[in-house]
């Protein structure tokens, strides 16, 4: 209640300052003079001067079908495909893409202009009003930058919908950026984040989606954790994401074979089962439980060394990253690598199953470290590439100004409590 008179305080504040400018200005300048609407244009043309058709390109047209439809002729078609198949190819029209005809204000109502869209922001004009002409154009794209905060009560799908920020945010975040250094299926409560990223949009108006994620802080278990995007490679544009001293986010390893799983088992010397009257049965993998048919990936890229039915193992593959690590994947319900196969991170090499000694559906993923079997939870993985000495000072330099405009975004509930704060003061100054 106290807030809300606050707030209502601050409002009538600002409104009244606003109301006392706008006066000022109308003293000083004439009266507004009649406007003329701007004419409409699209694709370069003033639509007013035209009747627009709009449609799709339906099952079994064609650009001939369509201008026949419209009252042209078939002499006249055949010139327009003749004179414009150097800049359009005609049979490539696809079914349910859009096209508009700008066609002459009179009674025959004769196209005079052929428009169609591949793309939301790639259009084809094919001109013959005068002289038979075609070109691509692409509509304006504009990239806006925004920045978002958030706090996690469950998940952090769930906190972007709350705000109706985009779910590919998450994705990236959660996916692309912090896939080897945040565990987000081990969120806590409290953990927030901030991002400056770009949304991609069409002449201004037609938003496409997220363009990428500038620079990002996630704060996981009071742990802060800073992520920018930089350019490695201009000539190969490749782009990756560091954090505040120059490391690479990425890691050479993953840190789990499958998505949304859980751990049932981890990596330990000293277990002991029940079943096995309470004796020493090390287990040296870590098991992820998936249901039947979830695809496991390859954490790191590699050579499959094995991929074969042996045992307890059931149907497994191995893996041999470099001349110190490699991995192995157990229990599978079928492979999708071949012995010798070059795989890359996040391929998928087979799906979840139960084959072997499996109590149920899970694999049990085993990390090798010169010849011996380590705990991958444990292992300070290595870096994937670290930022070369020369780029280091640019990158440096770089993120200076990112980052300090990431640290004065406010989280929210400071932002709630800096209104709080300033409503208070304006109170204590009227009262
Ligand atoms: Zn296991």
């Amino acid at each position: 209640m106290k807030f809300n008179k606050a707030l209502i305080a601050l409002l009538i504040c600002l409104g009244f300052l606003s109301c006392k400018e706008d006066t000022k200005k109308l003293d000083l300048e004439p009266i507004a003079e009649v406007i003329e609407p701007e004419p409409i244009t699209e694709f370069g043309f003033v639509l007013d001067e035209y009747i627009v058709k709009r449609d799709t390109i339906k099952a079994g047209d064609s650009f001939g079908k369509i201008l026949q439809r419209n009252n042209i002729s078939y002499p006249k078609i055949y010139q327009i495909a003749e004179k414009a198949k150097d800049s359009f190819d005609i049979r490539k029209l696809q079914t349910g893409k859009p096209y508009t005809l700008l066609c002459a204000k009179d009674s025959l109502q004769t196209p005079r202009c052929f428009i169609y869209q591949p793309s939301l922001s790639e259009y084809v004009v094919v001109n013959f009003q005068d002289s038979i002409h075609a070109y691509t154009s692409r509509k304006p794209i504009t990239y806006i930058e925004k920045t978002a905060t958030g706090v996690i009560e469950s998940s952090i799908s769930e906190t972007l919908q709350e705000k109706g920020l985009s779910p590919r945010l998450a994705f990236k975040l959660a996916d692309e950026i912090y896939a080897w250094t945040i565990d987000f299926r081990r969120l806590q409560k409290g953990d927030r984040f901030k991002v400056i990223y770009t949304d991609k949009y069409i002449n201004d108006t037609t938003y496409v989606g997220l363009h990428n994620i500038k620079a990002a802080y996630f704060e996981h278990n009071g742990e802060p954790f800073y992520a920018f995007e930089f350019e490695t490679d201009s000539i190969k544009g490749i782009r990756d994401y560091f954090n505040e001293d120059a490391k690479n986010l990425r890691r050479a390893f993953l840190k789990a074979p499958v998505q949304f799983s859980r751990i049932s088992s981890r990596y330990n010397l000293n277990r002991r089962i029940a079943y096995y009257g309470y004796k020493l049965r090390p287990h040296k993998g870590t098991d992820f439980a998936a249901p039947l048919g979830t695809p496991i990936m390859a954490t790191a890229n590699g050579t499959v060394t094995e991929s074969t039915r042996r045992g307890g193992n059931g149907k497994y593959v191995k893996i041999r990253h470099n001349a110190t690590y490699s991995t192995q994947y157990l229990h599978m319900k079928a492979q999708n690598v071949k012995k010798g196969q070059y795989v890359k991170q996040g391929d998928v090499i087979g799906w979840i199953g139960m084959t072997g000694n499996s109590g149920g559906p899970h694999v049990c993923y085993r990390f090798w470290k010169n010849d011996k079997q380590v705990d991958p939870l444990r292992e300070k993985l290595p870096e994937a590439e670290p930022i070369s000495a020369s780029l280091k000072l640019k990158y440096l330099d770089y993120i200076a100004p990112i980052k300090t405009r990431l640290d004065v975004i406010p989280m929210d509930e400071e932002l709630k409590d800096q209104i709080a704060q300033s409503s208070n003061d304006i109170n204590l100054q009227t009262q």
